[in-house]
């Protein structure tokens, strides 16, 4: 969303959305109970406006803090440094043979430029993929509780203890290690 956009939100169309909200409430319990829609507005008391300009303002501080901590993460998330808030984005880096299969390594794309990636800022993804034409491999259970791990276009197939998610933290440490190498 853009930044413009966001501000306006914050600022203007949450609390007015706030007091759209109240009052169409207060419309309808007004035509529940009087039959008629406006009875209770001429009913409203200092302390329902009080209430209400309240709601208003608390929604336009959550509205404001939200925006700051976008702005500035460092102040929302001091353990954090510099890395942006948010989920962490990654983009495949290569790919690393093991257990006779090729893992596809990400790297954190979200530091800032003046960062050099930790061995932490790596990760290896499933599925892996079929060391002769590098498509995802399939895997499914065979007697005995092994599970085949095997190549949609039948190049390949290996049997292996478990599957393949249960490999790829081993992978990542191994991956990590050599990285700090
Ligand atoms: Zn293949």
């Amino acid at each position: 969303m853009k930044k413009s956009t966001e501000l306006f939100l914050a600022h203007f169309l949450y609390p007015l959305l706030v007091i759209a909200v109240l009052a169409i409430g207060n419309m309808i319990i007004s035509r529940i109970n009087t039959g008629d829609f406006l009875t209770y507005f001429s009913k409203l008391r200092l302390y329902h406006w009080l209430l209400l300009s309240f709601a208003v303002f608390l929604v336009f501080i959550i509205g404001k803090l939200t925006d700051t901590s976008k702005r500035n993460p460092a102040l929302s998330m001091p353990s954090m440094g510099p890395i942006k808030s948010g989920r962490p984005t990654y983009r495949e880096l290569g790919e690393h043979l093991y257990e006779g299969v090729l893992w596809p390594i990400s790297q954190r794309t979200d530091l800032p430029a003046n960062v050099v990636p930790s061995p932490e800022d790596y990760r290896v993804e499933v599925p892996p993929r079929c060391p002769t034409c590098k498509t995802d491999l399939d895997q499914r259970k065979i007697f005995g509780g092994r599970i085949v791990w095997s190549c949609p276009r039948g190049d390949f197939q290996i049997v292996k203890s478990s599957n393949y998610n249960v490999f790829q933290e081993t992978v990542q440490k191994l991956v990590r290690g050599e990285l700090r190498k």
